[in-house]
């Protein structure tokens, strides 16, 4: 029996690859940075038992920064290994936080105890719903003045739809200092003993916190008793309820996405954070529980799942791409099945190409550690790579498997970018080409009819930082202009269109001939390209080039020359000269035909409509919704919420480029909102003219 059970063992159950996820300011990076920071020290007890090295090694690894927001980093903690996947908090990067969450097995969502459950908040929660992410809660900054545990608790039982119990208390002295924590599960006070939060103990609770403890255990029990009935039945018969009890159920209902458990503590005062720490490795998952990942069969595409096992054949995910000045390119990888070497030779599904890995990377907090195989349930580094982009499966060639895509929303906002001076162009263009890998949500295209490069982004926030991002990491000065609306074009209808470019005025001609066949496909494909030509009416060799046509054809179209979109187009016919036939005339036909495409299908427009969320004040609210009426709003609805009214609305981004200051006016600043890129759609007939200055 015992030789099964080891044999079954593979460390799996040992892997936490979770993520922090919060709005901005909650602290999510300090308590990241103490995590590592505690994991540290416990990895080398015995080495360091002095305050001022570990205060040292503290503000040496602040100072670097980028180690805790590298995209992953890895720590020990006890038998455990935690991966920490970042996850940005602003809502221009909802693309990053929704690609972490895809890698992730498990979340800490981090709350302020002042602010509680910010809308911000409320937008994270939300998108760890969408990916099923099981996670435990965080109730940061305690020891602020006016931090309300019990107030943040309720508003999170109200808001977040999701049953829920403190499972920790927080304990302030008699000049109101936070200074220890109840845990409920073990029934102990954790008594600190020093300010760096290094020594601690877990005591008896003091009689005057005797009632409380009582009080939110017995809430912990029934929240928990109302999901599982063996507890339900111990509480009916009235035996006692141990450690073990809770903490296997609640370890259960988190894993079943179907209960969070809360904490609390502060980052910045060294508090809690050891016992989050042990909450991640006792109540998330490791990637054994999930189990299976899903995919499609690389070879006939249907539904595909793969254990997360090193004996299963290798698949992986590429998540993140970092440019780093030592190293090179640093692929951010998570491996969900089999196992890769150093010289393993890996397959690139998605682009349909071979990849080879001169290196694997863990990621430390405080150095990069180079290691000779990776494996399932592993989240490393891969060096080497040369075609992955972000989003990318990585597989088994034999046994190829393509991960569900993560789906990013088209980029809304453009503007236009030049350099300062002429001998940064060359070096602009290298740069954003860079950053345009890294980064799925952020795109650059070279208009032609205006020679400008255009950026679009998620947001005018988006395209700052990567502004900033030239600047600081490849040196070259860039100035913008005005931010604009990301408007798209693509066909209405089903069309058939013929180029034809023809020049024969003696010597050597020119001879393209293509007939095109464009349709409607499903919003967010882009422009896909089949080749049907048969018994070489075309010969091979011109394909490429009419395929390259048709994509510089789509980079602007024919209402104001906004990037052309969801098209399938297919070659079907055509024709050549033996003499006269090159790539060129090839090349050109087939961006007469596509121009001709657009035409013929009559094109339409399409513009970002975004999912606007507004926070106000009840006496505002008239003008709030008399104002979204006025901007083609679509108000999909009023509640309320802490005598507060929430409006959600769909509009045209268009309409509310500067809705940060029109809300302000409205509202005399008392007002919130968030908003976000939901869909594109046609814009209507009497709008067009406007947009297009006609
Ligand atoms: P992030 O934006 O979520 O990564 O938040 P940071 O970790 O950068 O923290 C934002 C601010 O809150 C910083 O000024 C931190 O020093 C502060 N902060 C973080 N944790 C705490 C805490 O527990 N207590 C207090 N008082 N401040 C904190």
């Amino acid at each position: 029996m015992v030789s099964t059970k080891v044999c079954m063992k593979n460390g799996l159950e040992l892997i936490r690859n979770i993520g922090f996820i919060a709005h901005i300011d909650a602290g999510k990076t300090t308590t990241t940075e103490r995590v590592l920071f505690y994991a540290g020290k416990t990895y080398k007890i015995g080495e360091v038992d002095d305050g001022t090295t570990i205060t040292d090694w503290m503000v040496q690894e602040r100072e670097r920064g980028i180690t805790i927001t590298s995209a992953a980093t890895y720590c020990k903690w006890h038998d455990f290994n935690i991966n920490i996947i970042d996850t940005p908090g602003h809502i221009d990067f909802t693309v990053e936080v929704e690609r972490s969450l895809k890698v992730l097995d498990g979340a800490v969502v981090i709350f302020c105890g002042v602010g509680g459950v910010e809308p911000q908040s409320e937008t994270v929660w939300r998108q760890a719903d969408k990916y099923h992410v099981p996670r435990i809660a965080f109730v940061n900054k305690m020891d602020r003045q006016g931090a309300d545990f019990f107030s943040v608790l309720n508003e999170m039982k109200a808001k977040l739809n999701m049953p829920l119990a403190a499972i920790q208390l927080p304990i302030y002295s008699e000049s109101d200092e936070f200074v220890s924590i109840i845990d409920l599960v073990k029934n102990k006070t954790i008594r600190y003993e020093d300010d760096l939060g290094v020594k601690f103990s877990y005591c008896d609770i003091a009689p005057q916190h005797q009632d409380l403890a009582v009080k939110y255990r017995d809430e912990l029990i029934e929240r928990l008793a109302e999901l599982d009935d063996a507890l339900m039945n111990k509480v009916i018969e009235g035996k006692t309820i141990s450690e073990e009890d809770i903490k296997s159920a609640i370890r259960k209902y988190v894993l079943l996405n179907r209960f969070v458990p809360v904490l609390c503590g502060s980052a910045l005062k060294n508090k809690g954070i050891q016992a989050l720490a042990d909450a991640v490795c006792d109540y998330l998952p490791s990637p054994k529980d999930i189990g299976v990942v899903k995919g499609l069969s690389g070879k006939s595409h249907d539904h595909e799942e793969r254990e997360m096992t090193p004996a299963a054949p290798f698949c992986a995910l590429c998540f993140k791409i970092f440019t780093d000045s030592f190293v090179g390119k640093l692929y951010y990888t998570r491996i969900y099945s089999g196992k890769i070497t150093t010289s393993s030779s890996i397959y690139n599904v998605t682009k349909r190409t071979k990849e080879r890995i001169t290196k694997i990377l863990r990621m430390h907090a405080n150095k990069q550690e180079i290691i000779n195989e990776a494996k399932a349930g592993d989240i490393v580094c891969l060096v080497g790579l040369k075609d992955t982009m972000t989003g990318d499966t990585l597989c088994d060639e034999r046994k190829p498997m393509i991960l569900e895509e993560i789906k990013f929303p088209e980029p809304v906002v453009s503007v236009a970018i030049e350099p300062r001076t002429k001998a940064d162009q060359e070096r602009l263009v290298t740069a954003l080409k860079k950053l345009e890998e890294e980064d799925p949500s952020f795109k650059v295209i070279y208009n032609r009819e205006t020679g400008q490069n255009i950026i679009s982004g998620m947001g005018q926030l988006h395209l700052e930082i990567v502004v900033d991002r030239l600047l600081r990491e490849f040196n070259v000065q860039a100035r913008i202009g005005k931010p604009q609306v990301a408007y798209k074009e693509t066909i209405s209808r089903k069309v058939e269109a013929v180029g034809k470019f023809v020049q024969q005025t003696g010597g050597h001609g020119q001879y393209g001939h293509v007939v095109l066949l464009m349709e409607p496909q499903e919003k967010g494909k882009g422009v896909s390209f089949e080749n049907k030509i048969k018994g070489g009416i075309i010969p091979k060799e011109f394909i490429p080039s009419v395929k390259e046509g048709v994509f510089e054809a789509a980079e602007s179209g024919m209402l104001g020359g906004y990037p052309v979109v969801d098209i399938k187009v297919t070659l079907i016919d055509g024709s050549y000269h033996e003499v006269d036939s090159s790539e060129l005339s090839f090349k050109v036909a087939a961006e007469m035909a596509f121009k001709e495409g657009l035409r013929k299908g009559s094109s339409v427009l399409l513009e970002p409509v975004m999912d606007l969320e507004v926070v106000t004040p009840n006496e505002y609210l008239s003008q709030v919704i008399g104002d979204l009426n006025t901007r083609r709003a679509n108000i999909s609805l009023i509640s309320e919420r802490r005598h507060l009214q929430v409006i959600r609305a769909f509009v045209p981004l268009a309409e509310v480029f500067n809705y940060a200051d029109i809300l302000r006016n409205l509202t005399q600043g008392r007002a919130s909102y968030t908003i976000e890129p939901s869909y594109y759609e046609k814009v209507p007939a009497d709008l067009l003219a406007k947009i297009l200055g006609v």
